[in-house]
C-alpha cells in the first residue's frame, strides 16, 4: 500500500513529498506542529490539539493555512489513505517560502501545510506495563515554550543524551532546581502524601493537551492534584512519577537518574490514571 503525505493541497507519495528549500521552516525553523494520536481509526483530542495549533500560528502571527474543518478534514484524508487505525497524524505550519531574511516577508507568503501519518502499536508497548526510567538534563530551550515550535535542537539534544543513558526521557530542569518537562512530554510526581503534582501553565511549558485530560481525569478519580513546579529533589523522594504526551499517555516512570521510584515497578495511581486514560481516548475523546 503506497503511503502517503499531504504537501499544501496535494496528496503525494511519501517519498517523492517536498518542501521548497527557502521554506522559512527549513531554514529558520520558522514554524510550528501538532501530532494527534488515532486511536481505532478516530483522532483524539482533535479540538484541543486545533486549539493550540491556533494559539501557536497566533502567538507568532501566522495565518491559518486554510480554514479548521479544511485541516480536520485532511487530516481524515491521511489516516484513510494511509490506512491507520492506530499511530498518529503529524502536522506542521511553516510561515511559507520567501528569500532567506531574518524578518517576515516583506510581500504576504502563503503559510506551507505538511501532515503525515505513522503507524503504531499502543496495545503492545512494554513501558506501560514496565515503566521507563529517564535521566535529567539542565533545561537549556528559549522562553516561549508554551509555543509549539518545530524550533526543537535542545529538546532533540535532550532526548539523544537519553538515548545514549539506555533511558526513555530526559526531564530537563531549570536554574532553580525545579522540573520544567520532557523533551517530549509533560513531567508528574505523586508525592509522599499522595498528591499529583505537575507544574502550572505559563511559558516555561508546553500547555499538553494529554496533561490537560489526565488533570481532569485525576479529579474524577477522587486523586488531590496540584498544579506547582516541583523540584527535582521532591522527584527522587517522590512515590511515582509519570510522562504524558499524546502518543505515551501516562507512562510510569520507575527511576530518575539513579533512584529508583518505589518498588522500581509502576505504581497504583500511575496504572489507574492509564486505565482512565485509555477508556477516554477510545470512548469520549475520540472524535
Ligand atoms: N512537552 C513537550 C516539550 C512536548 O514536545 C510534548 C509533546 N508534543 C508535550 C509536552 C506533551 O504534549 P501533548 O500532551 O499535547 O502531546
Amino acid at each position: 500500500m503506497p503511503r502517503y503525505a499531504y504537501v499544501n493541497g496535494r496528496y503525494c507519495h511519501h517519498g517523492e513529498a517536498t518542501v521548497h528549500i527557502e521554506d522559512r521552516g527549513y531554514q529558520l525553523g520558522d514554524g510550528v506542529y501538532e501530532v494527534v494520536t488515532i486511536l481505532n481509526g478516530k483522532m483524539v483530542d482533535e479540538a484541543g490539539h486545533l486549539d493550540r495549533l491556533e494559539r501557536s500560528l497566533s502567538e507568532l502571527r501566522i495565518d491559518m493555512p486554510v480554514k479548521r474543518d479544511v485541516i480536520r478534514m485532511i487530516c481524515r484524508e491521511m489516516v484513510k489513505r494511509n490506512g491507520i487505525d492506530n499511530g498518529l497524524v503529524y502536522m506542521q505550519v511553516t510561515r511559507g517560502v520567501a528569500p532567506r531574511n531574518h524578518a517576515f516577508p516583506t510581500k504576504p507568503v502563503k503559510p506551507a501545510l505538511v501532515m503525515t501519518t505513522k503507524r503504531m502499536d499502543f496495545a503492545r508497548m512494554a513501558k506501560f506495563t514496565d515503566g521507563v526510567e529517564i535521566i535529567t538534563v539542565p533545561e537549556q530551550r528559549w522562553a516561549r515554550r508554551d509555543i509549539k515550535t518545530i524550533g526543537l535542537l535542545p529538546n532533540c539534544l535532550g532526548k539523544q543524551a537519553a538515548v545514549e543513558a539506555g533511558a526513555y526521557e530526559a526531564w530537563q530542569v531549570d536554574d532553580d532546581g525545579y522540573v520544567t518537562e520532557g523533551t517530549s512530554s509533560n513531567a508528574w510526581i505523586l508525592t509522599k502524601e499522595k498528591k499529583l503534582v505537575t507544574r502550572q501553565l505559563n511559558q516555561d511549558i508546553l500547555h499538553g493537551i494529554t496533561r490537560k485530560t489526565v488533570l481532569e481525569l485525576a479529579v474524577e478519580n477522587g486523586i488531590e492534584v496540584e498544579e506547582r513546579a516541583f523540584t527535582l529533589q521532591e522527584a527522587y523522594e517522590a512515590l511515582e512519577a509519570y510522562a504524558t504526551s499524546a502518543t505515551s499517555f501516562v507512562t510510569p516512570i520507575v527511576k530518575i537518574d539513579d533512584h529508583v521510584l518505589g518498588n522500581g515497578k509502576p505504581g497504583s495511581f500511575g496504572l489507574k490514571l492509564l486505565a482512565a486514560y485509555q477508556e477516554y481516548a477510545g470512548g469520549k475523546g475520540a472524535s
